[in-house]
């Protein structure tokens, strides 16, 4: 095993995880948001044995630093779990999913993969799933949809704001 290797990749991680933290999403960044979502889909596809996160980075043709990013961001979500392992005498991560969802299409469209307050967003923060209208009108939605009502706006609200369908 090539010491260097090892050292160079845990020096990149830690690069990239120093500006993750440090970063703010901004409009720039809706392309990367969308991956955000994709990556956790295929992580959740390979279920509980993982994937090499190098594999999902060709998949979706990502640069291992924008790849980085994105993993990153769903295992501070508590989405993902990052495992470092060693493949081919190189230091790598396998990701895998903290919890299965029953399908994915349940949690394909859900809005906290791609939000961009999702940074800023905690149980006790100011932008907080509890009040968070965007969430509350998909849950609602898919709720509906469950009980095959249709997911007008209006029956959304209603549901909302009156518990009426
Ligand atoms: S709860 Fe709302 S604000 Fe928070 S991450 Fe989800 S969609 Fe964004």
């Amino acid at each position: 095993m090539d010491n260097n290797n090892e050292k160079n990749e845990e020096v990149e991680e830690s690069e990239v995880e120093a500006k993750d933290d440090a970063a703010v999403v901004d409009d720039d960044d809706y392309e990367l948001l969308d991956f955000t979502s994709r990556v956790y889909k295929l992580v959740v596809e390979h279920g509980k044995e993982g994937v090499l996160q190098s594999e999902l980075w060709k998949k979706l043709s990502l640069t291992s630093r924008d790849g980085s990013r994105l993993a990153i961001r769903l295992e501070k979500r508590g989405m993902i779990k990052r495992e470092k392992v060693l493949d081919g005498g190189r230091w790598t991560y396998k990701l895998s999913p903290l919890r299965l969802p029953a399908q994915i299409k349940s949690i394909e469209q859900a809005p906290c993969i791609t939000c961009t307050e999702e940074i800023k967003c905690a149980p006790t923060g100011v932008i907080t799933p509890y009040t968070c209208l965007t969430l509350a009108e998909w849950v609602t939605r898919e709720y509906l949809k469950s009980q095959n009502v249709s997911p007008t706006q209006e029956a959304i609200y209603n549901k909302i704001f009156t518990q009426k369908v």
